[in-house]
């Protein structure tokens, strides 16, 4: 199937640097509602929302990053500054209470987009375990 082909071509090593649907968002060539954007990253509302706030955060230079298990030393800093602009964005959103953070990795982790992105969720209580 589709998604199969798809799934197949994320998991060969020549994904690492194979563009996604993340950079039409990035290069503003699809629209999303933006809610975070510098240089280095760009925080954005997920279409198919889980909760009331359901935004991902993404580097805008992928650099191999198709998932944080490709992440390697010179990743450290930009992953490092992923978590705290996803701490900014649920105090500008005003998830108070809490939030939760996900990254979704391969296949078993329900990964579908391989371009590295956190997901801030909150906005309702949440669950444990995860399904
Ligand atoms: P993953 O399943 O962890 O890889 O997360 C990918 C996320 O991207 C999913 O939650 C999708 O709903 C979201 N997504 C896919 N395409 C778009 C889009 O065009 N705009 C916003 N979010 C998207």
């Amino acid at each position: 199937s589709e998604k199969d082909a798809a799934l197949a071509a994320a998991a060969s090593p020549a994904a690492a640097d194979t563009p996604t649907i993340f950079d039409k968002i990035i290069n503003k060539e699809i629209p999303s509602t933006v809610v975070y954007e510098d240089d280095k990253v760009l925080a954005f509302r997920d279409i198919e929302p889980q909760a009331p706030t359901h935004i991902l955060i993404i580097p805008k230079v992928k650099d191999g990053l198709s998932g944080l298990s490709k992440a390697e030393e010179r990743h450290i800093e930009i992953l490092g500054y992923l978590l705290y602009i996803a701490k900014v964005v649920a105090k500008q959103e005003g998830l108070d209470d809490g939030f939760r953070i996900v990254i979704n990795d391969g296949p078993k982790g329900c990964q579908s987009v391989y371009h590295l992105h956190i997901h801030l969720i909150g906005g309702r209580q949440m669950n444990w375990p995860p399904g």
